[in-house]
């Protein structure tokens, strides 16, 4: 699955979905401590969209915390092209379009 079709597939389950992560700073900051990632795991692991962070986050390998794991930085120029239909969680501030605001 592209990066983008995975984005697209999160972004219409985002639509009847409330991410763990919804409105959590951790999830979007620069670096977490340990415990810190030991919480997040422990959301994400009861998050509703979990599949489907993962796929997007596999697929898109972009860096941070998504569906339960530190992902390394190797973002990729294309991300910058994808823009979220929807404002509901922590998932949304880490897109590259916020970035440029
Ligand atoms: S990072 Fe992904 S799996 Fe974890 S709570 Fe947020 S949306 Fe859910």
């Amino acid at each position: 699955m592209s990066a983008e079709a995975a984005w697209d597939a999160l972004n219409e389950a985002l639509e009847d979905e409330t991410p763990g992560c919804s409105g959590l700073p951790l999830f979007v900051a620069d670096s977490r401590a340990d415990e810190q990632r030991a919480a997040c795991e422990v959301i994400c692991a009861r998050c509703p969209v979990f599949d489907l962070c993962d796929a997007y986050a596999t697929a898109a390998a972009d860096a941070g915390f998504w569906a339960g794991a530190e992902r390394s930085p190797k973002r990729r120029k294309a991300q910058a092209q994808l823009s979220p239909t929807t404002d509901a969680g922590a998932v949304i501030p880490r897109q590259p379009n916020n970035e440029q605001e």
